[in-house]
């Protein structure tokens, strides 16, 4: 049974990285993969660019915590949520040891790419290997390594001493749902659902309502942030929808928003889509 005294996990070791001594009570969890095979590599990585996460855990469950649960870390970078901007400032960020997406080679065998597609690291088998789309419409990135069970366990356990300790958690949130076009972790592999149950206060968290208002008397919803990805269907005029949070593009290196949302039917939480945020009113 995990326990947090002074805002750190007891009989976890501590492994400090760079972080904000601003305090920070949390309203949300905010779930992350490393992109890459091992913990120690993924810790002097962070450290050399001045980043950090709360916890970090590794493929056999094992955690590390890098900074105090009540000052705010930073792993979220530019991002958005329900109307909440820059999420460093409201959630504890939990980062898993997982390769994201992989590259299928011709032998049958995943792994990492680097730029000239030489494969680095270890190779997965296909059971290591979950081939799905990514709800942001990426069509190129389809296989994505599976988190361990033990990995999974360890982020229930933290998840509910978070919850029990600080009372403000309301939701357990995506990097890819709060910087949606700049990251795809902790990506489609990530079973968010077996965790909605231990947030019991996740279901009244609905973000800003907006209605559809277009000139063509409907809103096509779109599976991806542009009028290039395939309809998922159309709203009429009158709709009211929440905005769940909004899409970013870079322009000369800085992230910008790309006016693409993604919606909630009125009165629940779930993605439906993309539409363009000119067509939503007040
Ligand atoms: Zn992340």
């Amino acid at each position: 049974m995990l326990q947090i005294i002074n805002h750190k996990l007891v009989n976890v070791p501590y492994n400090a990285l760079p972080h904000s001594s601003s305090s920070l009570t949390p309203n949300y969890i905010a779930a992350h993969y490393t992109a890459g095979t091992s913990v120690n590599g993924s810790i002097s990585h962070l450290r050399s660019v001045g980043l950090s996460y709360h916890v970090i855990i590794d493929r056999d469950g094992s955690m590390t915590q890098c900074a105090p649960f009540n000052k705010r870390a930073g792993h979220a970078g530019v991002s958005n949520w329900k109307g909440l901007s820059g999420l460093n400032n409201h959630s504890i960020g939990i980062c898993m040891a997982n390769r994201g997406y992989v590259t299928r080679f011709a032998n049958g065998s995943y792994g990492l790419v680097d730029t000239h597609n030489t494969p680095i690291g270890n190779f997965l088998t296909e059971d290591q290997v979950v081939r799905a789309e990514h709800f942001n419409g990426a069509e190129t990135n389809l296989y994505w390594e599976k988190y361990s069970t033990a990995q999974l366990n360890a982020f229930s356990e933290v998840c509910e001493v978070l919850i029990q300790t600080y009372t403000g958690i309301k939701d357990l949130i995506g990097h890819d749902e709060i910087a949606m076009g700049r990251k795809s972790d902790p990506g489609p592999a990530f079973p968010f659902a077996d965790f909605y149950p231990i947030f019991a206060n996740r279901n009244n968290d609905l973000g800003p309502l907006k209605t559809v208002q277009s000139s063509d008397g409907f809103l096509t919803v779109r599976r991806g942030m542009s009028g290039n990805f395939k309809s998922l269907g159309q709203l009429q005029n009158g709709t009211k929808v929440h905005i769940r949070s909004e899409g970013y593009k870079y322009v000369t290196n800085n992230a910008v928003l790309n006016n693409w949302v993604s919606i909630s039917r009125q009165g629940t939480m779930e993605h439906i889509g993309f539409v363009n945020r000119n067509f939503l009113i007040p």
